[in-house]
Formats: structure tokens, C-alpha cells, sequence
């Protein structure tokens, strides 16, 4: 047999048998069909984007076997959601849903607890099942990408009428972004604030509809997320209490016109003043979407080539005066920070926002505007334009080249949109990273009142050497952040328990209270164990955590 088609010896779960876990497998197989159970049996293959694992991280920064599913389910319908958390309970199975999968950087398909049997939603519940034209409105199911809901508005002839919102890379889930809180680059981009109820399956297996979805008939479920009561939503994002089947999303009208901006500022240190010329402007939309100050070495990676090509070396972090050498053939020329802006509405609005930004920016000396009209269509440029008028794109996986074998993992804390938070930060990621030989690449993404700054660390995920120093230097990114009072806005499934344990005030007062409603929703403690850092009781002190 070729290799790929060669067998290897599936994980079960930890504490029960193999014997049991199969027929366990066997009766589910019945309930579902056959062919909609698949054993995790065949060798691990990484794939790509496009064509990701569906068993595995395929950008792992441990071992490959670590956090492994033991079988993938597939089900096409809640009620079959429920069957399978029903079958769950019966045999203390731990079980792990994914929407898509392509939660790159963040841990992909992968289950927290190796040997879980991962839920993917996605294949067979992939339904838009509602556009609005007139609320400007959708409801989704978990398989619906940015791409499909993109292509499903072009199809009904209203992509003029309204858009949606992408993040960086248009082919995950619209669901298993916003339930983990991801970002877009729209004046939509906070996903989590603009999704209106969701349908969820509690890990009893019990059904419930949030907000105005909880009273039949109602015609409201989508326009107004609250309804009445306890605003439960939010339990059900970032967490392990249940899996949601259907999710309503707001979309954006057609502002009536849209301009690409791009200026860049030449020094380190100009970082300071200019997040302080952002924040009113941000705050008082003047800068409408969640815009991005992005430092030169990732503009340079960001053309795709591997950093042999700049420094064949290659010891160490990658040493500046290569980077502002290779910077001369983009368009940040000799600068170092470079911003990536759209204004909205018809030519006069736009207009008269450009020319208050183009005032405050120029107070930095030496700013530079880039003129798009002298960017060739392969820019980067453009892909930052595109995915801030809601066009899904993938340019922005171009920089995982810069490694062979190039996987990433992002470090993520939120700060005040303020000079001084972005240079702490700014040094604290520097200091570390020349620390580990790693090269730096921060992007501040400026959202209303708080900006995330997103440090992608690529390594290569064929050499032990460089996942480790990776590992290391976001370990202690993580608590040198955290001793100077700065959080993740999200993480990957490796750095959950110690990010979790940073949100600890009041000798841990948050995580007790996530552990009651686990053990409340969750008494067998079969879903998602571990996600988030919140740990089922039949699992609590026993060594999972890392
Ligand atoms: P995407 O493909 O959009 O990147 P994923 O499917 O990888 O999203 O989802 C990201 C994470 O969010 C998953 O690892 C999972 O823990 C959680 N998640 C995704 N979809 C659901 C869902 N429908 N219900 C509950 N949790 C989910």
C-alpha cells in the first residue's frame, strides 16, 4: 500500500478501553451511518489552508501525537449533535467540536485532550439558512466559510447591497471565528459584537436558542441579540459549555465607495506618538475599520520568500540592517512601521475623513503617504484592500514561508490604545525574541477603545529546536505581559491553562465560578475538557493542565 494509505494505531481516549472505545464507536456508527464515523487510523498529514487535517494541529508546535483526535464524527443535523453528546455522556468519551478547522495559530482542528473524538460540524451542516436583504441579516450554520457566505451574496445578486466581514484568511468558519472571538477588517470586524443568537446544543444534550430565538414565532432573532433575561451568549464563546448549531450575523450595508490608505513612518520609537494620533481618531471613527500598524520585517515576509533569501546565515534574530536592506524593495522603503487603512462612503465623505487623518499622521516627522496607483496588483497592499471591504483572501498566509516548513503560533495581549502600552509591549517583545533567535513581527490591530497586538511566531514545525525556542519565548511572553498587567485576547490550545491562569484576581475568582457552570452544564465533563482553561472536576488536579 502507498504510505499515506498505511495504518497507525489510532489514540483512545485516556480511561477507557480500546475494546469498549470501539464498540462505543460501533453504536454510534449505527446511529449515524457508517461512513460518517471515520477512526483516526492513517498517518498524520498536514495539508494545507485549503486542504487542512480535520485529526490533528497541521501547524503543531508540540508533538505531532499530542493533541490528536481519536475519531472524527460527522453530523449533518442537530438533533444528530445531540445524539452523538448523548452517546458521549453514555460512555464518558470526551468530545471536541470544530466548525472547520482552520484555526491556524491557534491550534487548528485539534482536540485539547488527545484522543477526544472530534465533532466536525462543518462537512454536513454547511447551510446558509437565511439572508435578509431588508435587516441585513444572515443565519448560519457552522460548515459556512467567509467565503461561502461571500459567494452565496454574489449569488443572489446582493454583494452591491451589503457586505460581510473577513478576518486575514477568508476560509474558516463564520461560526468557529466568532465563538472564538476573532477579528475582521470592516467597521463590522468585532464578530462577536455583531452576531445576533445563537442554537445551542448543551453538553447534556438539551437544545436551547438565545436572545429573541427562544420565543416562538418570533421574527426578531437575528435584529436584536438580547431578548429577555440573562444575556447568555457569552458563556458560549471562548469556552467548553456547549456547541452551537446555528448563529445569526449582522451585515454591513453598502457604505457607497471605499479608499485603501497606506502611510509609513520611519523610526522604531515613532511608535509612540502615532498609536496617541490614533486613538482619538479611532474612537471618534474617523479610522473606521480595525486598522493595522504593521512593522517592516512581516511587509518583507509578506512577499512569501524564505529568510534564507535575505540572510543565508541565519543565526540569531534576523539582524535590522538586512531587514531595512531587503524593506528597500517594498513599498515601506526605508521605514519601519507601515499603516493599512480604508475610509468609507461616497468620494466627499471620504474626502473630508482622508484629510483630517493626513493631517495627524504628517505630524510625524518624516510620514509618508504611498500612493496605491504606483503598487503592482500583487502588493500586499491590495490584500489588506480586499479584506477591508469584505473580500475574503489568502495573501496573508504568504509569510509562513519565511520558515521552512513554517508554522505559527500568535501571541495576542490587548492594551489601551495608548504611545506608552505599545512601547512596553513593543520592548517586551523584542527583548524576548532576540532572547530566542526569533524574528519579531508585531502588528498592532487597533480596535475601538483597545488595541490587540498580534505577534506571529513562525518556526519550523520539522525541527524540534526551533518549536521548543518558540514555545519557550511565548511562555514568557505570556507572563512578562501579564506581570505588567497586559491579557490575551485568545491563544492556542498549548497555552490555554497559562493564559487562563494570568485572568486571576481575587485568588482566582473567575476560573472558579467558569468551573461551576462547567460542572453544572457539564457533569461527565465530556466536552471540549480543557478548552480555555476550564477543566471538567473529573479532570481537575490530575495533571492535565500544561
Ligand atoms: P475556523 O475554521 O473558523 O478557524 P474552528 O472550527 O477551528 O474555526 O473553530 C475554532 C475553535 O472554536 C474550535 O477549536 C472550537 O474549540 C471552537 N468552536 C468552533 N466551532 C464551534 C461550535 N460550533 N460550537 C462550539 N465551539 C466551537
Amino acid at each position: 500500500k502507498p504510505q499515506n494509505e498505511r495504518q497507525r494505531m489510532p489514540v483512545v481516549p485516556q480511561g477507557i478501553e480500546r475494546d469498549d472505545f470501539m464498540k462505543a464507536l460501533a453504536e454510534l456508527r449505527k446511529q449515524l451511518g457508517a461512513e460518517h464515523v471515520e477512526i483516526n487510523d492513517k498517518p498524520l498529514r498536514d495539508g494545507w489552508y485549503m486542504e487542512h487535517p480535520n485529526t490533528h494541529d497541521m501547524m503543531t508546535i508540540l508533538d505531532e501525537e499530542e493533541f490528536v483526535a481519536s475519531a472524527i464524527v460527522y453530523p449533518a443535523s442537530t438533533k444528530e449533535v445531540q445524539q452523538i453528546v448523548q452517546w458521549a455522556n453514555k460512555h464518558h468519551i470526551p468530545i471536541f467540536p470544530i466548525s472547520m478547522g482552520r484555526n491556524l495559530g491557534y491550534g487548528g482542528a485539534a482536540p485539547r485532550v488527545r484522543g477526544s473524538v472530534t465533532l466536525d460540524l462543518g462537512k454536513r451542516m454547511n447551510k446558509i439558512l437565511d439572508v435578509s436583504a431588508e435587516d441585513y441579516t444572515c443565519l448560519v450554520e457552522p460548515g459556512v466559510s467567509f467565503y461561502a457566505l461571500y459567494e452565496a451574496l454574489k449569488q443572489r445578486g446582493l454583494e452591491e447591497h451589503m457586505w460581510i466581514d473577513t478576518p486575514d484568511l477568508g476560509g474558516g468558519s463564520v461560526i468557529g471565528n466568532t465563538v472564538d472571538r476573532g477579528v475582521g477588517y470592516t467597521p463590522y470586524g468585532d464578530h462577536w459584537a455583531c452576531h445576533s443568537g445563537l442554537e445551542v446544543v448543551l453538553p447534556t444534550g438539551e437544545v436551547i436558542r438565545t436572545g429573541m430565538g427562544a420565543l416562538p414565532g418570533n421574527n426578531t432573532w437575528q435584529a436584536f441579540p438580547y431578548g429577555f433575561g440573562p444575556y447568555s451568549d457569552g458563556i458560549f464563546s471562548q469556552s467548553n459549555f456547549g456547541i452551537v448549531t446555528k448563529m445569526g450575523m449582522t451585515l454591513m450595508p453598502n457604505p457607497g465607495g471605499y479608499e485603501s490608505f497606506m502611510y509609513t513612518f520611519p523610526n522604531e520609537e515613532d511608535l509612540s506618538s502615532l498609536i496617541d494620533i490614533i486613538r482619538p481618531l479611532r474612537i471618534s471613527n474617523i479610522l473606521e475599520n480595525v486598522a493595522q500598524v504593521r512593522h517592516v520585517t512581516q511587509a518583507i515576509a509578506a512577499r512569501g520568500l524564505p529568510r534564507s533569501t535575505f540572510y543565508p546565515d541565519g543565526a540569531g534574530t534576523i539582524p535590522s540592517s538586512i531587514i531595512h536592506a531587503a524593506a528597500a524593495q517594498t513599498p515601506v522603503g526605508d521605514h519601519t512601521w507601515a499603516y493599512y487603512g480604508m475610509s468609507y462612503g461616497p468620494p466627499h465623505i471620504r474626502a473630508h475623513k482622508l484629510a483630517l487623518v493626513d493631517a495627524e499622521f504628517r505630524r510625524i516627522p518624516g510620514a509618508r503617504r504611498i500612493d496605491p496607483a504606483t503598487l503592482p496588483p500583487d502588493e500586499y497592499f491590495w490584500a489588506r484592500d480586499r479584506v477591508a471591504r469584505g473580500v475574503p483572501d489568502i495573501h496573508e498566509l504568504r509569510w509562513v514561508n519565511w520558515r521552512p516548513n513554517g508554522a505559527h503560533v500568535a501571541f495576542s495581549p490587548v492594551s489601551p490604545i495608548r504611545g506608552r502600552d505599545a512601547m512596553r509591549l513593543f520592548a517586551l517583545g523584542k527583548r524576548l525574541h532576540e532572547r530566542y533567535g526569533i524574528d519579531f513581527f508585531p502588528a498592532f490591530c487597533v480596535g475601538l477603545r483597545e488595541m490587540h497586538l498580534i505577534v506571529e511566531i513562525v518556526f519550523d514545525r520539522a525541527d524540534g529546536e526551533s518549536k521548543r525556542a518558540a514555545l519557550a519565548c511565548l511562555r514568557d511572553l505570556v507572563d512578562d505581559a501579564a506581570r505588567e498587567g497586559y491579557g490575551e485576547y485568545r491563544t492556542h490550545l498549548v497555552l490555554m491553562d497559562q493564559v487562563a491562569g494570568t485572568y486571576g484576581w481575587n485568588d482566582g475568582a473567575l476560573m472558579k465560578f467558569n468551573e461551576r457552570l462547567k460542572d453544572a452544564l457539564d457533569p461527565n465533563g465530556i466536552l471540549a475538557p480543557g478548552r480555555c482553561g476550564i477543566w471538567p472536576r473529573r479532570y481537575r488536579g490530575r495533571g492535565w493542565e500544561m
